[in-house]
């Protein structure tokens, strides 16, 4: 029988980077994977095809603004779906190859099937030929992930009424998208087609998009998709989502119990994500499972069975890779008797729209409901030299801090290449920074990243430059 000191059971941004480290750190590491291609949801059918949807489709709604730039195309431009589908499937493969090759370059053995316990110490993978093997493992991580979620009168057929997986890969642009929440997935995914040329109607049943993130992020999005022709149903509950022939009709109701229909060819249920445990059998070895679904763990992300330890989608916390990717090398760390550590409030969280928006740390509406006293300053985008010189006028950079001590307590973002801009805060945060200390760093001019220096200028006794 195989023995492995490591074993780690699910290929995603959570699993395949703790099988790396665990095997930089000595360990005797293996890797399941039920599917044929390494990589999980993230590589997939999540993080990199969308943003290569993301990429292309904001390529194509540019050209809107090339006459502006003295730039004329003569001819129709017009969109090859299945080119830009076909790109994103490249960029997906290239993508999954790459984690092959890292697999090889670590001597992480790789077995492609379910994988299920025996036991506290036994793995059985059950291959696609049918075949089974049986493998030893002094430790286990479970990182199997997540799987869109739905509402329980709703049927999805991937057809017309889809998941965020067939919005991936649809074969048309739709005429009418109607989307069932309106959170970070169903709002990129609906960008992607309102600016291939898609009607799309988003219905959310909180009463603002983007619901876990600031509101003041929530309120600009909502702005600037507007303007791009998007509409909105929020503070609507979905009642029914019925298919007949290609139309799809969504009835939402309001608070005054006012109901709603929308008629589309194509439905993006994108209400959530589950954890991913089917087929595991993780009462075999002694793993508890919440009510919630997700693998119950302690701080150390250890499971109710000691050699067995769990991360990413399948426990507790934000569904993000990056969450994932941390709690990977933690455990590994943890393993090789390290004393690593996560903050989980500075785990930043992104929405890839453009304009992009991005958060790091407390939201005012946190901060508010604990009764922290603190400041706040913003600076618009549209007062950047750097923005007015690419157009990218939209957004605002948000700093809150404490109001005694000056600690950052919180960035918000909406604005260009914001889900980059946010690594400084991360770091800001990180050190403990004040809004002072990060008032007085130099930023190189003209770029998108002085408007966070500007922010916390105007943090900081309201002295921003150029406002
Ligand atoms: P997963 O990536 O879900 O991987 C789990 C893997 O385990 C899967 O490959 C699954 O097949 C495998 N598996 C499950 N059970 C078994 C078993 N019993 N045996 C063998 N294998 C098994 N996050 C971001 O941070 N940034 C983004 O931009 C972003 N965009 C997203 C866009 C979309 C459309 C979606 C759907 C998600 C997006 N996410 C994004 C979320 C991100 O994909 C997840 O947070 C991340 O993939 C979680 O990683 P994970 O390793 O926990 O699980």
């Amino acid at each position: 029988m195989n023995s492995f000191d490591v074993v780690v059971i699910g290929s995603g941004p959570g699993g395949y980077v703790s099988a790396i480290r665990c095997a930089q750190l000595g360990f005797k590491t293996a890797i399941i994977e039920k599917y044929s291609t390494l990589g999980g949801t993230c590589l997939n059918v999540g993080c990199i095809p969308s943003k290569a949807l993301l990429s292309s489709s904001h390529h194509y709604a540019e050209i809107a603004h090339f006459a502006d730039h003295g730039i004329e195309v003569s001819g129709e431009v017009k969109v090859n779906l299945e080119k830009m589908i076909a790109r994103k499937t490249a960029v997906v493969d290239q993508t999954s190859g790459g984690i092959n090759y890292l697999m090889d370059k670590n001597n992480i053995t790789v077995f492609n099937g379910l994988g299920s316990f025996v036991d506290a110490t036994h793995v059985a993978v059950a291959k696609a030929d049918g075949t089974s093997e049986t493998i030893e493992a002094k430790h286990t991580i479970i990182a199997t992930g997540s799987k869109p979620s739905s509402l329980p009168f709703i049927s999805i057929d991937k057809e017309r009424i889809i998941t965020s997986t067939e919005a991936l890969s649809l074969k048309e642009v739709p005429k009418h998208l109607v989307i069932i929440g309106g959170g970070v997935i169903g709002i990129e995914l609906g960008q992607v087609y309102l600016r291939l040329g898609a009607q799309v109607s988003v219905v959310e049943f909180m009463d603002r998009i983007i619901p876990g993130m600031d509101g003041a992020l929530s309120k600009e999005l909502t702005k600037v998709l507007k303007k791009q022709g998007m509409k909105f149903y929020t503070s609507h509950k979905v009642q029914s989502v019925e298919r007949a022939g290609d139309v799809v009709t969504v009835k939402a109701e309001n608070a005054k119990g006012e109901v709603i229909t929308l008629e589309g060819d194509y439905s993006l249920v994108s209400v959530g994500r589950r954890p991913y445990t089917d087929g595991l059998n993780a009462e075999n070895a002694g793993v508890k499972i919440s009510e919630r679904g997700q693998v119950e763990v302690n701080d150390h992300l250890q499971t109710s069975a000691s050699n067995i330890y769990a991360i990413g989608d399948v426990v507790r916390g934000a569904m993000l890779a990056h969450k994932a990717e941390e709690e990977g090398t933690m455990v590994a760390e943890i393993l090789a008797g390290q004393k690593p550590h996560i903050d989980y409030n500075l785990i930043p969280g992104v929405v890839y729209t453009w304009p992009e928006v991005a958060a790091v740390g407390q939201t005012e509406e946190q901060l508010k409901a604990a009764g922290v006293a603190y400041k706040s300053g913003s600076f618009p985008f549209k007062a950047l030299g750097r923005a007015r010189a690419s157009a990218d006028l939209d957004g605002f950079v948000k700093i809150l801090a404490d109001a005694k001590t000056d600690e950052v307590l919180g960035v918000h973002m909406i604005g260009a290449r914001t889900a980059d801009l946010i690594a400084e805060a991360v770091v800001a945060m990180e050190y403990k920074a004040s809004a002072e200390d990060i008032s007085r760093m130099s930023h190189a001019h003209p770029t998108f990243a002085e408007a966070v220096k500007e922010a916390a200028l105007a943090a900081t006794e309201n002295r921003a430059i150029h406002v």
